[in-house]
């Protein structure tokens, strides 16, 4: 199957875990993977590559421009980086230490995540509002907001997640704009549905990352942000390399600059023309996909998956539905007293096993563990399901 892998005395796994970065990401298409080996074969001038991508962008989400960069993490990061410097050189010469630049970025609590990390590596700040829950059953009041902005705010972080008590995305875009602050948003998950790769530019997000590792189909060191234009050119200008001369250089996304700028901390998170143009491909794949068969090919998965551990003793299967149109996946929760210790083994056991097969973890504090279809191939399902079985049906 994979020369490569066989070279390096290794075995290909069965993915039952979903889009994670640990083990690749995403399953790349034949075209995707084409297009990604034939741009390696020649040189391209990364900007006008840029471009283009920023045109395919543009037209998936709705937004004025976008910009690739590996990953979601790194496009969180540029987006905040580009909030706090809005075209200031020196002030891009001088993260991530923010002496005399507004550093602040307002965010709900609730809204607090572990990926939160790409936009504190910049040197900002979190200022939050709100509660964990809702306050006296209304939630966040405008008021917190608007006291939370001050002349020391950068940018408003909103990711999409289904946190309670929150201000709605459009009221918050509403209260930031009026103070001119743009309003950040992460969206890296929220794939499918497709629909949502224009809702939060249209609800008033100003920046939105999205994963290009993940539903989209693409490499997994790539991402991309979109959004307002002037805020776009400033994520390409954090990622310029070192060697612009101010008499030769030409600006970036085809925008003229009187100075270049000296590299700045996007410099890091370097993407290769195999990643965008990857992702160029992926993106405009996933546009055309057929969406009603890719439920029903993830409805097929999990019932069958379901129906192997039907009856299994301690056990309790369930399909965990999803919100409108996004991944079904079936949830298996050990019983007993010492069900997330079982549950624990059985995914080290299953690791380990003949086809290795990996699972979901997210709820192994609930002694369960989750098989999500979306990176299954249809002949991946049987043995899948006889390892789920020999293993969680032993005895
Ligand atoms: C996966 C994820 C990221 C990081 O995405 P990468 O493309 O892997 O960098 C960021 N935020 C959220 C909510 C995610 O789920």
């Amino acid at each position: 199957m994979s020369p490569v892998y066989d070279d390096l005395g290794l075995t290909p796994v069965i993915n039952a875990a979903g889009s994670v970065s640990r083990l690749g990401g995403t399953r790349l298409s034949e075209p995707v993977r084409a297009a990604m080996a034939a741009a390696a074969r020649d040189f391209v001038p990364l900007d006008e590559l840029q471009q283009r991508a920023s045109q395919a962008i543009a037209a998936a989400t709705g937004a004025e421009a976008g910009y690739v960069a590996g990953g979601a993490a790194a496009c969180l990061y540029l987006a905040a980086a580009a909030g706090m410097t809005r075209g200031d050189l020196a002030a891009m010469a001088r993260l991530p230490h923010t002496t005399g630049i507004a550093d602040e970025i307002v965010v709900h609590r609730a809204h607090r995540n572990a990926y939160d990390v790409a936009i504190r590596a910049t040197g900002a700040r979190f200022v939050e509002v709100g509660y964990l829950g809702p306050a006296s059953g209304v939630g966040t009041h405008a008021w917190e907001l608007e006291a939370a902005m001050t002349e020391r705010t950068a940018a408003v972080a909103y990711p999409a997640s289904n946190a309670t008590g929150v201000l709605p995305l459009t009221a918050v875009a509403g209260i930031a704009h009026r103070r001119g602050l743009p309003v950040i948003t992460d969206a890296a998950e929220s794939l499918p549905p497709p629909g949502n790769l224009r809702r939060f530019i249209h609800e008033g997000a100003d920046l939105v990352v999205y994963s290009g590792g993940k539903a989209i189909g693409g490499p997994a060191a790539s991402g991309f942000v979109c959004g307002r234009r002037d805020l776009i050119l400033q994520v390409a200008l954090l990622q310029q390399d070192m060697y612009v001369r101010p008499e030769t250089w030409e600006g970036v996304l085809g925008t003229a600059f009187p100075e270049p700028p000296h590299q700045g901390i996007g410099r890091m998170l370097k993407v290769g023309r195999e990643e965008i143009v990857g992702l160029i491909v992926a993106l405009g794949c996933y546009l055309a996909r057929d969406h009603d068969a890719d439920q029903a090919r993830w409805r097929r998965t999990v019932d069958a998956v379901a129906a192997a551990l039907a009856g299994g003793a301690g056990l309790a299967v369930r399909i965990l539905e999803p919100p409108a149109r996004s991944v079904p996946q079936v949830v298996v929760r050990l019983d007993g007293a010492d069900g997330i210790e079982r549950a624990a083994s059985a995914v080290r056991a299953l690791r380990r096993g003949d086809p290795r097969v990996f699972v979901g973890e997210e709820l192994l504090g609930d002694a369960a563990l989750v098989v999500n279809p979306m990176h299954l191939e249809d002949e991946e399902v049987g043995p899948l399901a006889q390892r789920l079985s020999s293993v969680l049906c032993a005895r």
